[in-house]
Parts: C-alpha cells; sequence; structure tokens
C-alpha cells in the first residue's frame, strides 16, 4: 500500500478535508456577504466590489435564463482575463449552467468543434472575439452572442499602458444575434432559485487527454470546489491576500489560482488582460500584491526587465505556478530578487489544476511537489499496470476529489483513461515520473503524445488533422522540438503531393496556419520529406522522428 508520501504531510495540515457541501457559486454569494465592500477584482486602476460583482451575476444569469438557458445546458465563454470572464462564470454557474471555457486564441475551425461537441446556444464572448464566433449563429445550434468591452470596467484615467483590446473603444457593431454586454445587464432580469448540487456539471474545459482530438473533461461544483480551497491551505490566502491574475482564466491554473481560490477566500484578484512584465512589476508595487501564479515564460521574462529593481516587490509572499517544469536556474534568480522559494505544483486539465504541490516550508527544485489532500497518486508501470516503489519510473496516476468524472460524451476513451487499483478509480495522466524517499514526486518524460510549448500544450493529432485540410500536404507528422524561450515547440514534418512539390513552401504552409489555428499551435518550423517513417502495421512512427529530431539539435 502507498503512505510514503504521508510522512511530508506538513503538520498544520489535515491530510483530509471536509470541502463545502454546497455549489461554486455559492462560495462567491457567501464571500459577497461577508465582505460586501471588499475589491473582488482591480483591472486596470478600476476596483470591482464583492457586492457589485454578485449584482451583476445576478444580472446576468437573469438574462441567460431569459434566453432560455436552463439547468445544465452549456454556455461558451470566449474571452480573455477580464472582470467580465468572472461575471460570466459567475452567471453561467447561478443561472445552474455549464461554463465551456475556450481558450480566447482558438479560430473557427476549432470553435465549430466546441459548439459541435457542446451544442451551446450561448456564447459570452470578447469584443474582439466575437467576429471569429458569430458566423457560427444560425449556421450551428449557436443563437446568440453576447459581446464584452473589457474598456467599459477600467479607470478612464489609468496611467498603465493597456493592451490594444482593452483599449478599445466599447462595442457598438449591429449584428443579427449579437448583443452588448451592458444590453444584457440592463434588460432587469431576476434569474430563479439557484439549485445546482455539489454532483452537478459546472465546468467542462478542454484537453486532448492521451490522445485525438480535444475533449471535455466533466467537472462537477464538487471537483471545482476541491481545487478552490487550495488557496487556503497551501497558499496560505486570507481575506487580505491580493493575487495578480496573469495566467489565462479558460485554463484550469489560471481558473482555480486567480478566480475560484480567491473568491472562495474572500482576497483581491489584479487582474491583466494580456502579459507585460512592466504592468506587472507596477501592478504588484501599486497594490501590495502578495501571491502570483505564473508560468516560466512570464517569469523569465518578469527577471529579464533592466528596470525591476526600481520596483517594490516586497508585499509578495507566494509565487508559484505549474503547467510546465520551473529550471532551477529561474527559480533561484526569483528567490533572489524576492527571498521566496518557488512553489510549482502539477495536475492537469482533467484534476482541474492540482493534484500536487509543494509544501511551502519544504519545497524541492525543479518538482511537481506531493499529493494534496485526500488525493491518493501512484506509480505504475504502463503496461502491466503494477505498482512501483520510491525511485522508480513509470505513470502517474491519481485519485481525488478533484479528478474529473469522465469526458463528455465519450464513454470510451473515459474508460480508457481510468485503470482501477484497490477498488479505487484512478486517472492516468500519461506523464512519467518517481517518487523520492519522502514522497515528492519528479517528472522524467510523457507516455501521451503532446507538445509542451511554454505551457501551452498543442496536441499533435488536432494539429495534423486540421493541417490535412491544405491541399499540398499528402502526409504530415507533427512532433516537438526543442526551443530556447519556449522549451518545445511545433515542427510539421511534410510530404507534400506530386503536383505541390517544388511549389509550396514552407513559408506558404506557415502562413496558411496562422489562419487556421491558435497561434500557439503554428509550427514554427516546417520540414518537407520525402516520406515519413512506418510501423509494419502503418502507423505513423512519430515517436522515432521526434527522439531523432532532438538529438541532432542537443
Ligand atoms: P493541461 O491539461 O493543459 O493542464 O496539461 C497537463 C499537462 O501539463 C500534464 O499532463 C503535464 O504533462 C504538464 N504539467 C503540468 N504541471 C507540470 C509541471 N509542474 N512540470 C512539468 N509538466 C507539467
Amino acid at each position: 500500500m502507498f503512505t510514503r508520501h504521508y510522512q511530508v504531510w506538513p503538520k498544520e495540515l489535515p491530510k483530509t478535508m471536509t470541502l463545502p457541501h454546497t455549489s461554486l457559486f455559492t462560495n462567491l454569494a457567501v464571500t459577497a456577504m461577508r465582505y460586501p465592500d471588499h475589491n473582488a477584482i482591480i483591472f486596470y486602476d478600476a476596483p470591482l466590489s464583492y457586492r457589485r460583482l454578485l449584482a451583476e451575476v445576478e444580472a446576468l444569469a437573469g438574462y441567460l435564463q431569459a434566453q432560455g438557458v436552463q439547468k445544465g445546458d452549456r454556455v461558451l465563454l470566449y474571452m480573455q482575463n477580464s472582470p467580465q470572464y468572472v461575471i460570466g462564470y459567475y452567471a453561467i454557474l447561478r443561472a445552474d449552467a455549464v461554463v465551456i471555457p475556450v481558450n480566447p486564441m482558438n479560430r473557427a475551425a476549432e470553435l465549430e468543434h466546441y459548439v459541435a461537441d457542446t451544442r451551446a446556444r450561448v456564447c459570452l464572448a470578447g469584443q474582439e472575439l466575437a467576429g471569429f464566433i458569430s458566423p457560427l449563429i444560425g449556421e450551428t445550434d449557436l443563437e446568440q452572442v453576447v459581446v464584452a468591452s473589457y474598456s467599459t470596467y477600467i479607470d478612464p484615467d489609468t496611467d498603465l499602458d493597456l493592451p490594444a483590446e482593452v483599449a478599445a473603444p466599447a462595442w457598438s457593431k449591429d449584428i443579427a444575434g449579437v448583443v452588448s454586454w451592458e444590453q444584457a445587464l440592463a434588460a432587469g432580469h431576476t434569474p430563479a432559485a439557484h439549485t445546482a448540487e455539489p454532483g452537478d456539471l459546472a465546468v467542462i474545459p478542454y484537453s486532448s487527454g492521451t490522445t485525438g482530438a480535444p475533449k471535455g473533461c466533466m467537472h462537477t461544483h464538487r471537483s471545482v470546489m476541491a481545487t478552490a480551497v487550495h488557496r487556503v491551505f497551501w497558499n496560505l490566502s486570507t481575506v487580505n491576500s491580493v493575487q495578480l491574475a496573469t495566467l489565462p482564466f479558460f485554463h484550469v491554473t489560471g481558473m482555480t489560482g486567480s478566480m475560484n481560490g480567491p473568491i472562495f477566500c474572500g482576497s483581491t484578484s489584479v487582474i491583466m488582460t494580456r502579459w507585460d512584465r512592466t504592468t506587472a512589476a507596477r501592478l504588484i508595487e501599486r497594490y501590495r500584491v502578495t501571491g502570483w501564479t505564473n508560468i516560466v515564460t512570464m517569469a523569465v521574462d518578469f527577471l529579464s526587465n533592466p528596470d525591476l529593481g526600481k520596483y517594490d516587490l516586497s508585499s509578495l509572499n507566494m509565487i508559484g505556478g505549474g503547467g510546465a517544469a520551473m529550471p532551477e536556474a529561474v527559480a533561484a534568480k526569483l528567490k533572489q530578487l524576492t527571498g521566496l522559494d518557488y512553489i510549482e505544483g502539477y495536475g492537469l486539465s482533467e484534476t482541474m489544476a492540482a493534484t500536487h504541490i509543494n509544501p511551502v516550508a519544504r519545497p524541492k527544485p525543479q518538482c511537481l511537489g506531493i499529493p494534496v489532500f485526500d488525493v491518493d497518486s501512484r506509480i505504475i508501470d504502463v503496461d502491466t499496470l503494477e505498482e512501483k516503489g520510491p525511485g522508480e519510473v513509470g505513470e502517474i496516476v491519481s485519485n481525488g476529489p478533484q479528478v474529473t468524472i469522465g469526458y463528455w460524451n465519450r464513454p470510451a476513451e473515459t474508460d480508457a483513461a481510468f485503470v482501477e487499483i484497490d477498488g479505487k478509480r484512478f486517472f492516468r495522466t500519461g506523464d512519467l515520473a518517481y517518487y523520492d524517499e519522502q514522497g515528492y514526486f519528479f517528472m522524467v518524460d510523457r507516455v501521451k503524445r503532446m507538445i509542451n510549448a511554454s505551457g501551452f500544450k498543442v496536441w499533435p493529432s488536432e494539429v495534423e488533422g486540421l493541417m490535412y485540410r491544405h491541399p499540398a500536404i499528402h502526409e504530415v507528422c507533427i512532433i516537438s522540438a526543442p526551443d530556447p524561450k519556449r522549451g518545445e515547440t511545433v515542427k510539421a514534418c511534410i510530404v507534400l503531393t506530386p503536383e505541390a512539390d517544388g511549389q509550396t513552401t514552407e513559408q506558404d504552409i506557415i502562413a496558411w496556419c496562422k489562419e487556421q489555428m491558435a497561434a500557439y499551435k503554428v509550427p514554427t518550423i516546417v520540414q518537407f520529406v520525402d516520406e515519413l517513417p512506418k510501423s509494419p502495421t502503418g502507423k505513423l512512427m512519430w515517436r522515432a522522428l521526434q527522439e531523432e529530431e532532438w538529438k541532432n539539435r542537443g
């Protein structure tokens, strides 16, 4: 029986805990009752109190219900970090509906997939994104887009540099099926009683899991609650904490660390729509930020600011993150600057962020951490499923309250993603790791076919699927290639059709991809080859190609 990790359990924490037996929306309702005038959000110098946040959530929930949104209906949330993201997310939950967070970098083909898969009839969209989603109105199940203009929530006198989409004037276009945020709130609808139970669906973030096309990870109010509470117990957040929200809310790490966690604690989130190292430093100083959840590339960029010494960063008491390994040298520089150890965590969309976090008082470098309360995480042999001991490499499998109940509408993939051990259902992560004698987990490699480009997960089979639409492409294999900045990048090995050979260039392919898919998925390296390596059964031997690539590039 695997119990070793409990040896390092921080003494002050319980090994298990009783989660609030309420819906996620209730966290906001309770916090707004306790601290109505406390700032929930600060957005480019404009504060938004918990009282106002709750009032706008109620108004938007009423509007959604008036549009026919019912319990369990899926509503797309296609927006960048903003007050409207938080209002939209909690309004969907307040209406007993289900949030479908959509990566704001997604474009036409990807959006079609989300709408078709979820059959969502309403989408809440940022105004810079409305043009990508509105063509689907009438062509699909989508009936309405509610457009948010970020500029309406900023302080007009702010001296901070504004990203273009935040500075843009409010939406004024007239498109059938598209209404403005202000129209929706002003409609004055009161929502019906909130009836969501902890076991009801709350959020469905998309991930490709270990194979195939993006699929929805079904999370209930209970599974989201399980990681919202981490802020208090692991990151020592309180009502006086101030979080700098720089990770995107559509992804589980940002969603948990910078939105659901702070709302559970009643703390304040200082939201940035786009990453900017100078604005981040100014905001930390100006609002005495205490916690910052980030990712390697942001930390590296922050540290490379030649003017960093000018800013008072002394309010920070927690810097951490997950999603990709934090190099020791970067963590050391952060420590030199702030005196703080980097608190790394590990998890997936399927586990609503963290299953493992380093204990604040005794973190280890380049380490995923130890399993958080109620998580039973083990290492198993990928083929025999036999359990491994300390120091032995195998696949991480996890059982805990934050684990997805399964993939939306995909029972076969759901079955394949779980394994039963000791009568419990464990999620297979597709990540290879070992744990040491003290129960700290260390990642070694991945079994699954995924590219981790500065924390953005690229699923080769999805990119290949999109690229096969190009008439010049006969065959394509997407692999990971080393990249000094992003850690990994996307490389396409392509066999052109005989007609296109000599006619199509690498640049043509890249330019075409930029139109078709989110920027982080676009191959940065394209290589034309005569043929792709295949197994005797005709299976693409992507791993061989990838290993060759990493060897050649040192
Ligand atoms: P996502 O579903 O986008 O959150 O991606 C989950 C994947 O991110 C995991 O399966 C890991 O491969 C990777 N990941 C998460 N946390 C870490 C970490 N601390 N170090 C290295 N890889 C990580």
